[in-house]
């Protein structure tokens, strides 16, 4: 949109264009002005699906072969009064264990 006036370019301003340079003011009315807004990508990172099917992993030494990581579960013992108790899997040999 220029300014019929001294041809400068007008800036849209609520309903309408103004020219910054002279001053001429515009209805926006009766025409079609679309504010295209670009949506930022999205970038989703997905994991391989078999990380996500596997159990948290967790820093723990294994009692049985010294690995210091292994896969680890909450569960609460049937019907005891018990807290829920944290199970390791270990991440090399597979020895299984409990917390504390
Ligand atoms: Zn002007
Ligand atoms: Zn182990």
């Amino acid at each position: 949109m220029f300014c019929p006036k001294c041809k400068s370019l007008m800036y849209p301003e609520g309903d309408y264009f103004i020219c910054r340079k002279c001053g001429y003011k515009m209805e926006k009315k009766g025409k079609n002005i679309v504010v295209t807004k670009q949506k930022k990508k999205e970038i989703t990172i997905i994991e391989d699906a078999d990380k996500l099917n596997v159990l948290p992993k967790t820093k723990v030494v294994c009692p049985k072969c010294g690995n210091n990581e292994a896969y680890w579960v909450l569960r609460q013992m049937r019907g005891s009064d018990e807290p829920e108790s944290r199970f390791y899997t270990c991440t090399k040999c597979g020895y299984k264990w409990r917390e504390g």
